[in-house]
């Protein structure tokens, strides 16, 4: 290197990265050791105003220290006290590969930019088409979260409706697409982004237990054509994200079957259930879907961003997005360039995600997953199974997974005072307490909400949580 530009030659010194890195190792480990130890908080807590205040007039001296208050800033996911949103607790050995990627930095828009990444892919979708019950006509391609995988899958629908070349010429039609009024956010935001509006996204009502109604299914599927629009999908929750249900894939299956429809199963947090004999009967008629999503960083153990958007036919998973980029793409015979990941999705550059669940895979075997699954819908049940017993509790509804929501109740409180209650009770935990637990709105009712993410959650830690609770709502 040019010695004119000395402080580039310092900046990829690869002996000081060394040194850091062992150091920063180091660091990182003694911290996944005190978030065991019991006096650990899940996080501390600051507004944003304050979080903000901290980081303007923040000081940087060097790596370690920063680290030291980036940690004392951050919320812990390996504390066994962390149960909120449905973020893996990602193993240390994923994490490493998440440096790897960093580090070689292969784009994998083109398989010359990637070509081990671009394979070791295509190893990983294929264990998922395998495990999700799809022949060898599928295929499929990681996205950057299950956002993006959605909205993937769904522009596949629609580009695979036989009377239409939507990527060509535009909508020519009021498109829909079905789904629950359970289903997260994404897929409305996803319907959105394609053009459909208000009245494209479909909400079909759901039963008492929170999975779509399919009797009103039908029913919304016949007032959506008599309005003139045209059906692109049914989307299935596999699990939802408020309660942990899954919907009835074999009876929605079975609707798309008669009706011509594109089946899509969100499956981002529940799908990972397909790697367990004991709860893959939650996902029976999985196999029927046309596309599914299921994300390795919710239930999988492995840093975000990751996510595995499977078609059962992989022509037209393969078609979705038409469009030619002479300059990357040689010829346009999409079908036979699997390699060229860049002809399938809509990220260019990508992170080599791949590489943190293959490690993990080859590490320790699928059986890690299955384990994964067992011990913390296993923990749910348990929950569950608690706060029934407890009368100063209500269990919302039972669990099928390691989603568990439930509400303090007070005596002589009507129902707008016990949801000011609950509400105060969340967000003192929040600000004061050890744990981090989240909320959700079921029928107007607030309620409680933990999310088991943390194999390392055992029966003393809920107990503890419950005994607590009653405290936090005297403020
Ligand atoms: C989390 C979640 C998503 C969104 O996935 P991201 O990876 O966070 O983008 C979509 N659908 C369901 C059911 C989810 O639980």
């Amino acid at each position: 290197m040019k010695s004119d530009y000395p402080l580039l030659k310092q900046i990829y010194d690869f002996e000081a990265f060394e040194k850091q890195g062992k150091d920063l190792v180091a660091q990182l480990t003694k911290h996944l050791k005190n978030a065991q130890h019991p006096d650990s908080r899940a996080n501390n807590w600051l507004n944003p105003k304050e979080e903000l205040f901290f980081w303007q007039n923040y000081q940087f001296q060097n790596l370690p220290s920063f680290v030291d208050d980036l940690l004392n800033h951050s919320i812990h996911l390996h504390n066994p006290k962390y149960m909120g949103h449905q973020v893996s607790v990602p193993t240390p050995l994923s994490a490493l590969m998440n440096l790897v990627s960093g580090l070689l930095n292969n784009g994998m828009a083109v398989y010359e930019m990637g070509q081990a990444a671009t394979a070791i892919e295509r190893v990983v979708v294929e264990l998922f088409c395998q495990t999700v019950g799809y022949d060898e006509n599928a295929n499929g391609v990681m996205t950057s979260g299950g956002t993006l995988a959605n909205l993937t899958a769904l522009l596949a629908a629609r580009q695979a409706m036989p009377d239409e070349d939507v990527w060509q010429n535009g909508s020519q039609q009021k498109l829909a697409v079905l789904v629950s009024d359970q289903a997260h956010y994404s897929i409305d935001r996803a319907a959105r982004v394609m053009g459909l509006g208000n009245d494209g996204v479909v909400l079909v009502p759901t039963k008492k237990d929170f999975s779509m109604d399919v009797k009103a299914l039908k029913k919304s599927y016949q007032n959506t054509i008599d309005a003139g629009f045209k059906v692109i999908a049914v989307v299935g929750s596999a699990c939802s994200t408020a309660t942990g249900i899954y919907d009835d894939l074999v009876a929605i299956g079975s609707f798309c079957q008669l009706h011509k429809l594109w089946f899509h199963v969100d499956g981002a947090h529940g799908g990972a259930a397909v790697f367990s004999a004991q709860y893959k009967p939650l996902l029976k008629g999985l196999e029927r879907a046309d596309s599914v999503i299921i994300d390795t960083h919710k239930m999988m153990m492995t840093p975000a961003l990751s996510t595995v958007v499977v078609f059962k036919d992989k022509n037209k998973g393969n078609q979705t997005f038409h469009q030619k980029a002479q300059y990357l793409f040689e010829d346009n015979s999409i079908e036979e360039q699997w390699y060229n990941g860049g002809l399938r999705t809509f990220e260019c550059t990508k992170f080599m995600m791949c590489l943190k669940f293959y490690v993990l895979w080859k590490t320790f075997g699928i059986e890690a997953f299955e384990e994964n699954i067992d011990c913390l819908y296993g923990l749910g049940i348990t929950f569950a199974e608690m706060i029934k017993q407890n009368k100063e509790y209500e269990l919302a509804l039972e669990p099928q997974t390691n989603i568990v929501c439930f509400r303090y109740l007070k005596k002589g409180f009507d129902e707008q005072q016990l949801n000011d209650l609950n509400k105060t009770i969340r967000q003192n935990l929040l600000q004061n307490s050890e744990f981090y637990i989240v909320q959700t709105v079921l029928n107007g009712k607030t309620f409680l909400r933990v999310t088991l993410m943390n194999p390392f959650t055992t029966r003393e830690h809920l107990e503890k949580l419950l005994s607590i609770i009653p405290d936090f709502g005297l403020y």
